[in-house]
């Protein structure tokens, strides 16, 4: 028995924060130490099919699922001790009833270990991280670099308009940015769109 039997270890931050790439980690030192490890993701992400790409462009192989109580049929099924749930914000179904599931693998000793975006492009918490980090036994937080001062990133700025909270695969439309530079770039923006709407009152 190890002494991560039972935990919940989690992974969260911005994008490029290498958060999959810690997750990859932690499995693949359960790996060495012979434990039975599954990785799974949601399928809503549809890069690289049951493959999970890493921004280094590696690849991590991943059983695509839907819900949680996929994850829980599948682990009892192959008796697996160790799991893997990367981008695990996008898993359908209530923050409850993911919670729930998670807790429910826990409690049968199985150690998973998440990878999550802790918030959206304006700076709102996903739900299932926001409930998952008080009950977790460790919280990793990564950060990015900001790409306009080159201190800590906090949160992964949108440079396209579009109502969706995360653009699948359109990873070059985000640039992480730390707090200050975030409300640099807001006011900007707010700026930008009032300029828009005088030119066009004028017109
Ligand atoms: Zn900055």
């Amino acid at each position: 028995m190890h002494q991560y039997k039972g935990k919940l270890i989690i992974h969260t931050g911005s994008m490029f924060s290498g958060k999959t790439s810690s997750l990859k980690k932690d499995l693949n030192r359960f790996k060495i130490a012979n434990y039975k490890v599954e990785t799974y993701k949601p399928c809503v992400d549809t890069r690289g099919g049951d493959k999970i790409t890493l921004h280094d462009e590696s690849f991590m192989d991943a059983c695509g699922v839907k819900e949680i109580s996929e994850i829980i049929s599948d682990v009892e099924a192959n008796k697996y001790e160790v799991i893997g749930i990367d981008e695990v914000q996008f898993l359908q179904g209530t923050s409850e009833e993911i919670k729930d599931g998670i807790t429910e693998i826990l409690n049968k000793g199985v150690t998973v270990v998440t990878a999550g975006l802790d918030m959206d492009y304006n700076g709102v918490a996903f739900e299932i991280v926001k409930e998952l980090m008080p009950v977790a036994d460790y919280v990793n937080k990564h950060h990015a670099v900001c790409t306009m001062c080159g201190t800590d990133a906090w949160v992964s700025h949108r440079k396209v308009k579009g109502d969706a909270r995360v653009l699948i695969g359109a990873q070059g439309e985000y640039e992480p940015l730390c707090r200050s530079c975030y409300n640099k770039v807001k006011k900007e923006e707010a700026l930008e769109v009032n300029k828009n709407q005088i030119k066009l009152e004028i017109v």
